[in-house]
């Protein structure tokens, strides 16, 4: 019998996949971990039934979320990633001349299965001297740290379960205290069309704590819709000006997308 995942967003709409395989399958402290195979997207890591990456378009998501931001900090060092179980978001970190990454993901369940079941989103990351893993939350990470970024990259699940305190005005002022003045901080913030309410209140909560707040968006097929929205937000600055990045073997992120996606489409 053919087997289906169905993602929903928001209320009312879903995005059917047909599963192919099931890799793995098992409930972790946090939630459920699946890495399914898909005939269209290869394979998928799932996490209570929402589909999180796919090794087919995992570097649209990947690279938008830190190219976009990290070009627009003259000289990113130090940069803290909130979740990204996956790697992929630390791999495209360390295309960069940083000195140093912290990398925060609440579920260690999330880290092994990747490395395990889907090796080529991290590529080497993990190995990488300059990257630190800690099993830990985010929210408390933010609240205690002593020291400073210059780019902080929230690549969480949907406000559901341990990701829902990631979306909150409160978290967004620790993120400001733990920046650098010229820094920039990026999150995920949900379906372009289906989530407009996540979307509002996303921008919401940061313009309460940062002067310089943009959506943005990207092309991200596996995800329901397709349109898939990011924020980001600084102390100061102009997100239309971005540094010219050299980083080869880029396939999404350029600096032609990097003005389209600031400008989000007239949508119904
Ligand atoms: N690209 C994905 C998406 O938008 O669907 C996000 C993928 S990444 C795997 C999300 C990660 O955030 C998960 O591994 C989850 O365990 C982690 N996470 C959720 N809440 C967290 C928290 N409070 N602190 C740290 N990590 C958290």
């Amino acid at each position: 019998m053919t087997q289906w995942i169905v993602d929903v967003v928001g209320t009312g709409y879903g995005q059917a996949l047909q599963v192919g395989d099931i890799l793995y399958d098992h409930r972790s402290a946090f939630q459920r971990v699946q890495v399914v195979t898909s005939p269209v997207f290869g394979r998928m890591l799932v996490l209570d039934d929402a589909v999180q990456t796919t090794e087919r378009d995992e570097h649209v998501y990947h690279e938008m979320l830190v190219h976009l931001p990290m070009a627009l900090h003259p000289d990113p060092r130090r940069v803290l990633i909130i979740g990204g179980g996956d790697g992929g978001t630390l791999d495209e970190v360390l295309k960069h001349p940083v000195a140093a990454t912290t990398m925060v993901e609440i579920d260690r369940e999330v880290v092994e299965v990747s490395r395990a079941f889907l090796p080529s989103i991290a590529g080497r990351a993990f190995d990488d001297p300059r990257g630190r893993l800690l099993i830990d939350d985010g929210i408390a990470f933010v609240k205690g740290t002593d020291e400073r970024f210059d780019v902080i990259l929230v690549d969480s699940t949907d406000p559901k379960g341990p990701g829902v305190a990631l979306f909150s005005e409160e978290f967004y002022r620790g993120c400001r205290r733990i920046l650098t003045p010229s820094g920039v901080i990026s999150v995920q913030s949900g379906s372009l069309l289906y989530q407009r309410d996540l979307m509002d209140l996303v921008a919401r909560h940061l313009r309460a704590v940062f002067p310089v707040v943009a959506p943005y968006w990207a092309a991200i097929p596996a995800y329901p819709g397709t349109l898939w929205s990011f924020t980001l937000a600084a102390p100061q600055g102009d997100p239309h000006h971005p540094r010219q990045l050299s980083i080869p073997g880029l396939r999404y992120y350029s600096p032609a997308v990097h003005q389209a996606a600031l400008r989000l489409p007239p949508l119904p």
